[in-house]
């Protein structure tokens, strides 16, 4: 296997807190030395990698890659594509595909699609209850020894508080997290965007915050109690940090996650009724943008997710009560997080590095296998960011099969140059 030296790059690796211009030298899949002025080995490939970032391998523990079922949508193949071109190494794929990932025999269907692409690692996440109907528990043990690094229902809530509570209890036995999509059901029916002003003014249903917050803080007296690991997907509402932030205070383990376009935008962008500002749970209000990134900036809020959510351009072109919810961002996901987060001073590169590798690789167990670090003998999981580089979000710079975004036209700063996934260079 072919060795790579990345040369003269600030390594920047918050798990052993350095942050230090160094060589990186990669053999045979594995990190091989980290140092100075490293000699380079006769015929390896060489990465200058001065003025960049040169990091573990970015990991997004949300995405959906609508294989099997929606192939038209994205495929595994398609959708990590799309994951080394904005720098992730790893990927954990949501269960709303169609069959639903709840079988052990499409755990491995994930994996061995994943391997047959070849571009970056895909870790399925497997749902909780059978067909993701919230009826019938998913056979959580068996689904475990799989490989199915966490639970979630993901697509849809587990409206049912008696559910939930037996879910905590077969999944904290795994010592697996299970990740909510919090949207009480009941409070959301024919809903279409935030409950505020613009949504009275279209004449759309309102979807209000409330059907968040009380997910979450059910959900935290559930956990305390079964001592599961709770994880909150993509954040909506400001109250949702609080509760949070109150939750971890008093020593349940519950970590929050945030989108970029939750950490940018708001239900302005639905306006005209435009359906690529349609998204599940809805874009708010400029308050709850400034909650996130506060939230951020004082460690409740310990995970970035993309919620990476293709669709076709016919599926978005419906009327926009009956288009369907989401973004694809794993191209864009870096930049965005750079310029909410670092260029506003709020956090470190250092920091941002951390929410993008080892705090999802705890969250998703893969710390244990090395990854979200970069360690001497450890998989040479690396990416080297240009922190620098300006470029323009379009069509023909999306490397997934679907092109839904609402960022489409904006001037980004900031890219993945080089992504290298178990020592082979990717992109
Ligand atoms: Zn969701």
């Amino acid at each position: 296997m072919a060795q790579i030296l990345i040369t003269g790059g600030r390594v920047l690796d918050p798990a052993s807190n350095t942050d230090k211009v160094l060589d990186v030298a990669i053999d045979n899949g594995v990190i091989a030395a980290i140092g100075a002025k490293l000699p380079q080995p006769a015929g390896c490939t060489m990465i200058d990698a001065q003025g960049c970032l040169v990091t573990p391998g970015l990991i997004d523990p949300h995405v959906h890659l609508r294989e099997p079922g929606h192939e038209h949508k994205e495929t595994i193949a398609t959708g990590t594509r799309a994951a080394i071109a904005g720098g992730f190494t790893s990927v954990c794929c949501m269960p709303n595909t169609s069959p639903a990932l709840d079988s052990p025999e499409s755990m491995r269907f994930v994996y061995d699609r994943a391997a047959h692409a070849g571009m970056c690692r895909v870790f399925p996440v497997a749902a909780a209850t059978k067909g993701r109907k919230g009826e019938e528990l998913a056979e959580i043990q068996l689904l475990a020894s799989s490989g199915a690094v966490a639970f979630s229902d993901d697509g849809d809530c587990v409206a049912s508080a008696g559910m939930m509570r037996r879910i905590f209890t077969h999944v904290a036995s795994t010592g697996r997290a299970f990740m909510q999509h919090c949207q009480d059901p009941t409070m959301t029916r024919g809903a279409a965007m935030h409950a505020g002003a613009i949504a009275s003014r279209l004449g759309l249903g309102g979807w209000p915050r409330e059907a968040e917050e009380i997910i979450v803080e059910r959900d935290v007296r559930l956990a305390r109690k079964s001592k599961a690991r709770y994880h909150v997907q993509h954040i909506s509402s400001a109250e949702t940090i609080d509760i949070i932030r109150r939750a971890r205070a008093t020593g349940v383990e519950v970590t929050g996650e945030a989108t970029p376009h939750h950490l940018h935008l708001t239900h302005d962008v639905c306006d005209g009724y435009n359906t690529m500002g349609k998204v599940n749970p809805p874009l708010r209000e400029q308050r709850d943008v400034e909650a996130l990134r506060l939230g951020i900036a004082d460690g409740t809020i310990t995970v970035l997710g993309t919620d990476h959510a293709p669709h076709s351009q016919d599926e978005k072109a419906l009327p926009f009560e009956e288009a369907p919810f989401g973004f694809v961002g794993l191209e864009s996901a870096l930049p965005l997080y750079a310029e909410a987060l670092v260029a506003t001073g709020l956090i470190s590169w250092a920091r941002l590095i951390a929410l993008l590798t080892i705090e999802p690789a705890k969250l998703c167990g893969l710390d244990v296998s090395g990854l979200g670090k970069l360690a001497v003998g450890g998989p040479a999981d690396v990416t080297v960011i240009d922190p620098d580089a300006s470029w323009t979000l379009s069509k023909e710079t999306l490397a997934g099969r679907s092109w839904n975004t609402p960022f489409l036209g904006r001037v980004m700063k900031g890219r993945a140059k080089h992504t290298i996934v178990a020592g082979l260079l990717r992109k």
